[in-house]
């Protein structure tokens, strides 16, 4: 099955600033995985000029390569032309909804919209921290709360802590990724939030997933939001910690949080309170390549999406031998663990898990002393 894209005049101008340096393919996780020039961004270019001018048909298979982006961005940020790719990419599979690729994600809208979350799960864990009132609110998104639970355990543990005045609600799922894959954002979702989160009468909005952070932000969908979004790291970057590590320690910078959102300095700060050992990967912020998750990309290619975040860790461990390695993303975090080899000795923790542990080894410490 084949059809015909109409490229409007803007997109066709991107297509059409790109030089074909090729130096994108340096920074790109799927051709460094792949090595397949039609897999980076030079390659998705060239393939849809030629479907823009009409020498290719857009067939199920271009389509198909247009999945193979996690729109991380390391593209957008390393070329000299200023072409953004990515964006590139996700027009392109909005146009191509249909042609036969995107059944998973159909799947995924369905589910969404029957359970409100990616996962289709019908039970919630009930994370209590349940006030009718409270300046803060404690958003944890679909990956945390159902496929990382014991991180977002500590992460909640943490905020009690730290004494923060928080609540949480019956969230459901932000269905923001569902513009990255071609469909729309669920309306009917984004109401359902917005209308428990005014409930509550909270000022902020703290998320623990970045993407969620992104489109509670910028989303037009969540524009009547009416309060202060921020991500867990900006909200904690001025909290004194009493804890503190010797390990190495390093960093990896998620592509929402860090080129998509444009927040590195946050986390860092956090970490140079608790770990004078810290040590940057020498890919890192702007330049820090993908782990594989985005995107949809590990929903349809979730070995290849495994072996990106197995290339990325052995690179940071290469790097920098460190013990522990901090990110503050659900989807980078499950990743990463899922790609651990066993005789990989380094731990692997969002960054408020982390000092949620310190917080309980030094309370176990104190015990033991007594
Ligand atoms: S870096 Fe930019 S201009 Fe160069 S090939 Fe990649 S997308 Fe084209
Ligand atoms: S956004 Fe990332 S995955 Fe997509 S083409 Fe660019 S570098 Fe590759």
């Amino acid at each position: 099955m084949f059809t015909q894209l109409q490229f409007d005049e803007k997109r066709r101008k991107a297509i059409t600033q790109c030089s074909r340096c090729g130096f994108c393919r340096a920074v790109c996780p799927i051709f460094d995985l792949t090595k397949r020039p039609i897999t980076n961004a030079h390659g998705k270019i060239i393939l849809l000029k030629e479907v823009m001018e009409g020498k290719l048909p857009a067939t199920e298979e271009v389509a198909k390569a247009m999945l193979r982006c996690t729109a991380c961005m390391n593209c957008t940020v390393n070329c000299p032309s200023g072409v953004d790719p990515q964006e590139i990419v996700k027009a392109a599979r909005r146009d191509m909804v249909g042609i036969g690729f995107d059944n998973l994600f159909k799947a995924m809208g369905e589910v969404v919209e029957k359970y409100g979350n990616i996962y289709g799960e019908e039970k919630r864990r009930d994370w209590g921290h349940r006030k009718e009132r409270a300046p803060y609110l404690l958003f944890l998104g679909c990956v945390g709360a159902y496929r990382e639970e014991e991180s977002v355990k500590e992460t909640v543990h943490l905020l009690d802590l730290l004494k923060v005045d928080y609540t949480m609600i019956d969230e459901v799922c932000c269905s923001g990724v569902l513009e990255d894959v071609g469909y729309k954002i669920k309306e009917d979702l984004a109401k359902r939030n917005i209308q428990e989160i005014q409930k509550t009468g909270a000022k902020t909005l703290i998320t623990t997933c970045p993407y969620c952070y992104r489109v509670f932000k910028d989303h037009p969908s969540y524009k009547d939001l009416g309060l202060e979004v921020k991500h867990i790291t900006q909200f904690l970057k001025d909290f004194d910690f009493q804890v503190k590590t010797d390990k190495k320690v390093t960093y990896h910078d998620p592509c929402d949080l860090g080129r998509h959102a444009g927040i590195y300095d946050e986390p860092r700060a956090i970490i140079r309170k608790i770990a004078p050992n810290f040590v940057e990967p020498r890919r890192t912020r702007e330049n820090a390549m993908c782990c594989g998750a985005g995107s949809g990309f590990r929903g349809a290619f979730p070995k290849e999406s495994v072996k990106i975040a197995r290339n990325r860790l052995s690179q940071i461990i290469e790097d920098t031998g460190a013990e522990i390695l901090l990110t503050e993303c659900p989807s980078c975090l499950h990743n990463f663990r899922n790609a651990k080899r066993q005789k990989q000795k380094i731990e692997i923790y969002n960054l408020t898990e982390f000092l949620a542990k310190l917080y309980g080894e030094r309370t176990s410490g104190e015990k033991e002393a007594a």
